[in-house]
C-alpha cells in the first residue's frame, strides 16, 4: 500500500461497519428486519474486549507460493533484469520478455519465478536453448537441463504475452482513458505483486543490483518510468520504444509503467534533475502544485542525507488514482491541492499546508524504496517511518511544536486491534496501523533517547547503514541498541509485535502524598523513561512492570503524563 487508504478509516472501525452492512442488507429484506435489528442492537450492547485477539486465517498455497523465500528462491540471488515489453491499447494487451541474469548461491537444477496464471508464458530460453517450466498458480518453476553451479552467474529470457489483470485498489495494470478520452495506462501493484503483469522473482528479500526498461507503444503517446530517461526509438510501424536505466537496486512492485499524452517540465535542485509529467489540460495547475517537491527533498536531505537515486533523478507523474512511491517515478492523484483528497488528514489544521502524497509518497524514496524490507510483514519499515517523515517534514517547515502536533493528529486513526507486524512468510500485509502507530512509537522513541541532537544523528545514520539494503525490524533494532547503548529490544517488541499500548497504570495515596506507578504491558522486560508530574516541570520516572513508588505533591488530577511525546494509554486509581 503506497498512502493509507481513508475509506479504512471510518468512524467506528470494523464492528460499526458490520452493523451497518446489516442495517443496509436489512433495509432490502424487509421481513427479517425486527429479527436483526434485534441482534444488532444485543451486539452493541455487548462491550468488546479492550483488545480482541486478531483473527489469524490461515495461508492459502497461493499466500506461501508468494511469500515463502522457499528453495527454489534462496538458490540464487538476483543481479540484472531486462523488462522489455510492447503494450497495444487497442487489443488490451501487453508482450516481450525479461531477460534476468542471477547468480546461483547453491547447486540446483531449478528456480522459481513468478507470473500471474492469467498471463502466457511464451517460452523461457538459456541461450537458444528452451527451459522446461512447471506453473503453479503464480509461481513458474522453471529446471535447467544441468546443475546450476553455486558462484556461477545465469542468464534467462523469459517470453510472456496477455491481458493483465486490471485488479486492486490501485487497478494492478489500467488501460484507462484520461479525461479527453485519450489512452493513459498504469501500474501500481505493490500488494498485487508485480507478477501481475511481468515475470520476475516476485518477493520483497532480493533485489537486482539494476535494470533496463524498454517500453513500445504507439508513438504519439509518453512512456515515464523508473530510472534514468536514455532515449526513444520510432519503430517505423507505429511503435516507438522508450529506454529506461534504474542505476540502483529496486523493488519488483515499483517497476512501473505511466503511459499517456503527458507534458514534461524540469527544474533542478543542486545537480539532482526533477522532471514532471501532467495531461496538458493539468500542466499549470501541476506547475503550481509540485513546486512543493523541491521543499520537500531539502527537508528530507536534511534529515537524511542526499537523495538516495540521483544519478536516475526524481520524477513526479500525474495519474488518477492517489499516488505511489515507484522509485524515482513518484505516481500523483492528489487533485493538485494540499491536505489529502481534500482533507486535513491529521485534523489538526497542518495538513492544509502541504500536499500530502507530494510528501508521503515521495518519503519512499528513502524509506522504502532506498531501505526496504525483506518480507511483507516488516512493512512498518516502509510506512511508520515515511509516516514518521511527514512529520519531520512539518518540523523542519514550521518549527518542533506544529510536528508534534502533527504527528498527534494520527492518535484517532490508531486501532490497536492486531500486532503491526505479521506473520512472515505468508505474503501477509499489516493492518493500517504500521502507518499511524509506526509514525507514533518512532516520536516516542525520540522522547526515550531525549536528546534531540543524538535521535537526529542516529536517524541520519539508521538510513545511511541501511539504504540499497533489504533488512528486517531485528536488523534495525540491533542497529538502534548499538548506536544507543540502550537496550530498546522490549520496546520495539512492545508497539510492534503487540495489539496493545502499554499503559502507564498509576495509583494515589493522597494521605501518604505518594503514587505507586508501573507499566501494564506484554513484554515482562518492557521499562521505557517517561515524563510525568507537572506539565511545565516534568519529571523522568523509570516505570518497569513491577510496581515501584514515588513521593509526589501533586494530586491524581493534577499529576498528568506526557502523552504527547509518549504514544501510552494512561489509568490513574
Ligand atoms: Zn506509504
Amino acid at each position: 500500500m503506497a498512502c493509507p487508504n481513508p475509506d479504512l478509516l471510518r468512524r467506528g472501525g470494523p464492528i460499526r461497519d458490520k452493523l451497518n452492512n446489516v442495517f443496509q442488507s436489512t433495509r432490502r429484506r424487509c421481513a427479517a428486519l425486527t429479527l436483526l435489528l434485534g441482534a444488532a442492537a444485543l451486539i452493541a450492547a455487548q462491550k468488546p474486549p479492550r483488545n480482541p485477539p486478531p483473527e489469524p486465517t490461515a495461508p492459502t498455497r497461493a499466500d506461501i507460493l508468494r511469500g515463502a523465500y522457499g528453495r527454489y528462491r534462496a538458490n540464487n540471488d538476483l543481479l540484472f533484469y531486462h523488462l522489455d515489453v510492447r503494450v497495444d491499447p487497442e487489443k488490451k494487451t501487453i508482450a516481450g520478455k525479461n531477460t534476468i541474469r542471477f547468480k546461483m548461491l547453491q547447486n540446483d537444477t531449478r528456480i522459481q519465478l513468478d507470473l500471474f496464471a492469467n498471463l502466457q508464458v511464451d517460452k523461457i530460453l538459456m541461450g537458444d536453448q528452451p527451459l522446461k517450466y512447471q506453473r503453479e498458480l503464480g509461481a513458474v518453476f522453471v529446471d535447467f537441463p544441468e546443475t546450476l553451479k553455486a558462484g556461477r552467474t545465469y542468464t534467462i529470457d523469459f517470453y510472456y504475452s496477455g491481458t493483465p489483470e486490471h485488479t486492486g485498489r490501485f487497478g494492478g495494470f489500467t488501460f484507462g482513458k484520461d479525461p479527453a478520452g485519450r489512452p493513459w495506462i498504469f501500474t501500481a501493484c505493490e500488494g498485487i505483486g508485480a507478477s501481475l503483469w511481468w515475470p520476475n522473482k516476485d518477493q520483497w528479500r532480493d533485489e537486482v543490483k539494476n535494470m533496463q526498461l524498454s517500453v513500445t507503444i504507439p508513438s504519439g503517446l509518453v512512456d515515464v518510468s523508473d530510472g534514468k530517461f536514455g532515449s526513444k526509438r520510432d519503430l517505423g510501424d507505429g511503435y516507438t520504444r522508450w529506454e529506461w536505466f534504474i542505476h540502483y537496486p529496486i523493488n519488483n512492485y515499483d517497476v512501473s509503467l505511466n503511459i499517456g499524452t503527458y507534458e514534461h517540465f524540469a527544474d533542478k535542485l543542486g545537480h539532482l534533475p526533477l522532471d514532471f509529467y501532467a495531461l496538458p489540460e493539468d500542466l499549470d495547475k501541476a506547475r503550481k502544485q509540485f513546486a512543493q517537491a523541491k521543499g520537500m527533498i531539502q527537508a528530507y536531505q536534511h534529515y537524511f542525507g542526499q537523495y538516495p537515486f540521483e544519478k536516475d533523478g526524481y520524477k513526479l507523474v500525474e495519474v488518477p488514482y492517489s499516488g505511489m512511491e515507484h522509485q524515482t517515478a513518484v505516481t500523483y492523484g492528489n487533485h493538485f491541492t494540499n491536505g489529502y483528497l481534500g482533507r486535513d488528514w491529521t485534523g489538526v489544521g497542518i495538513s492544509p499546508r502541504f500536499d500530502f502524497i507530494i510528501i508521503h509518497e515521495s518519503g519512499h524514496e528513502w524509506f522504502g524504496n532506498a531501505v526496504t524490507a525483506a518480507d511483507v510483514s516488516d512493512m512498518w519499515i516502509h510506512e511508520g517511518w515515511t509516516t514518521y517523515l511527514e512529520c519531520l517534514y512539518v518540523e523542519y517547515m514550521w518549527g518542533k511544536a506544529d510536528g508534534l502536533k502533527y504527528v498527534n493528529g494520527y492518535q484517532s486513526k490508531v486501532r490497536n486491534r492486531q500486532p503491526i507486524i505479521t506473520q512472515r512468510g505468508i505474503n501477509r500485509e499489516p493492518p493500517q496501523d504500521m502507518y499511524f502507530k509506526g509514525a507514533l512509537f518512532l516520536n516516542t522513541l525520540r522522547s526515550v533517547v531525549n536528546d534531540d541532537k543524538r535521535w537526529f544523528r542516529l536517524i541520519h545514520d539508521v538510513f545511511q547503514h541501511f539504504k540499497y539494503q533489504n533488512i528486517m525490524t531485528e536488523d534495525m533494532v540491533a542497529y538502534f541498541n548499538q548506536k544507543t547503548g540502550m537496550n530498546l529490544t522490549p520496546i520495539f517488541d512492545e508497539y510492534l509485535r503487540h495489539a496493545a499500548l502499554p499503559v502507564l497504570e498509576l495509583k494515589f495515596d493522597a494521605t501518604a502524598g505518594t503514587v505507586d506507578y508501573r507499566w501494564k504491558a506484554d513484554e515482562p522486560a518492557f521499562a521505557m523513561p517517561i515524563r510525568v508530574g507537572a506539565k511545565d516541570n516534568w519529571q523522568i520516572i523509570q516505570p518497569t512492570i513491577a510496581w515501584k513508588t514515588m513521593k509526589t505533591p501533586l494530586t491524581k488530577d493534577q499529576f498528568a503524563v506526557a502523552t504527547d511525546l509518549y504514544f501510552v494509554n494512561v489509568k490513574k486509581e
